[in-house]
């Protein structure tokens, strides 16, 4: 069994994503061509806004959108301290400071009471309150109303990482359209994956989007050989916007499947263990379906029960990024990250993918059912 089977998504669609590779050998522009355009146009009507930007890779998206809000040197950029590396990384790139804030201990996102003593105890530090990062962890929404609120009144950007959330929806809007800017992940196993490393840039604001298109092309103005600011070379390949075009087709499809899988889970598990939360008017795209277990040693436990059985399962994310080395120095908000901490210890995620098939789904329904009943 797989965490993430890719290759049976591969064989559904195999012929057709070979005639787009077909198609790109062909006319041979492998940097910029027509395939590039033409999914930034299908993701931009998928998410409902106006400018979608190909880059790299998700950690670009973010190094481009705080490049093109100017932020820098001085300036605190407050992330979740559940979370992938990335979303903290690129702020001291750019010579900011990242701010750890803690999360909701049952959506896993920004706890926004958190955000508030951490824009405070910035300020307290000299820094300028500048930009907030959340994230759509595991492929559920951040709370944006209220990060939003927030953000307006404390004077603050907002770019919304949603590298696990493309193709969530927040109250009838799609992940991609919260923020000043949102950046997303094509790395293979996200919920929308290409075939190597691809990203993404989101705005609704055409000056922006002016900007992190020169940003891109090392600082454009008229044309290339025209350099108005200094830039980077980030952008998304010709041959993995032929793959993603094609993948866009069954995206749909797939969110509905993996919304049905999280169903069966939560019907079977949330008697014997706590169950992924999704609040009202929120859908997830369960970018990971994660268990929370009573303590670590209970989650050593049930780890250790699946892999008895084949079954594999994932620690997202086993060091909150505070106490990781390379991030200890940098402030967090005063009163600690306890949630992050416990989170840590306590979570488990399952093999998710639209086509895990149903036996794999009873068999890792009862192995778990089992193995917490037993610890
Ligand atoms: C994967 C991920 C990224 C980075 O994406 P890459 O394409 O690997 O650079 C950023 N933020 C989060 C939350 C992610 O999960």
């Amino acid at each position: 069994m797989q965490f993430i089977d890719l290759a049976t998504q591969q064989a559904r669609i195999r012929q057709r994503i070979d005639e787009r590779i077909a198609a790109v050998l062909e006319h041979g522009e492998y940097i910029n061509g027509p395939e590039v355009a033409s999914f930034e146009t299908a993701l931009s009507e998928f998410c409902g806004v106006d400018h979608v930007m190909g880059c790299a890779n998700g950690t670009d998206a973010l190094q481009l959108a705080l490049m093109a809000l100017g932020v820098g040197k001085g300036d605190a950029v407050f992330v979740p301290s559940f979370t992938f590396a990335a979303t903290a990384e690129m702020a001291p790139f750019v010579g900011a400071t990242p701010f750890f804030v803690d999360i909701d201990p049952v959506t896993y996102n920004l706890d926004v009471q958190s955000l508030k003593r951490s824009i405070l105890s910035a300020r307290d530090l000299g820094l300028v309150a500048r930009c907030v990062i959340p994230v759509d962890l595991f492929g559920l929404p951040a709370d944006y109303d209220s990060i939003q609120d927030v953000a307006t009144a404390e004077g603050l950007f907002v770019i919304e990482d949603c590298a696990q959330g493309l193709g969530a929806r927040y109250h009838g809007k799609s992940c991609g359209w919260f923020g000043d800017i949102a950046t997303t992940s094509f790395f293979p196993a996200k919920p929308l994956g290409c075939y190597g490393d691809g990203g993404a840039v989101f705005t609704k604001s055409s000056e922006l989007a002016e900007c992190i298109h020169s940003l891109r092309v090392h600082g454009k103005g008229h044309d290339k050989y025209d350099n108005i600011r200094i830039g980077m070379n980030s952008r998304l390949d010709t041959l993995q916007a032929a793959i993603l075009l094609e993948k866009l087709t069954i995206f749909s499809d797939e969110i509905n499947a993996r919304n049905r899988i999280a169903s069966r889970y939560d019907a079977a598990l949330e008697s014997v263990i706590t169950t992924p939360s999704v609040p009202d008017g929120l859908i997830s795209v369960w970018a990971q379906y994660t268990l929370r277990a009573r303590g670590g040693s209970q989650r050593d436990a049930l780890v250790q029960a699946l892999r008895d059985k084949g079954i594999p399962s994932v620690v997202y994310y086993p060091k909150p990024l505070h106490t990781q080395t390379a991030y200890a120095q940098f402030p967090r908000d005063p009163m600690g990250l306890p949630q992050s901490e416990s989170a840590s210890s306590e979570v488990l995620s399952l093999p998710m993918s639209a086509y895990l098939r149903e036996d794999d789904q009873n068999k890792i329904i009862s192995t778990l059912y089992e193995a917490c009943k037993c610890s």
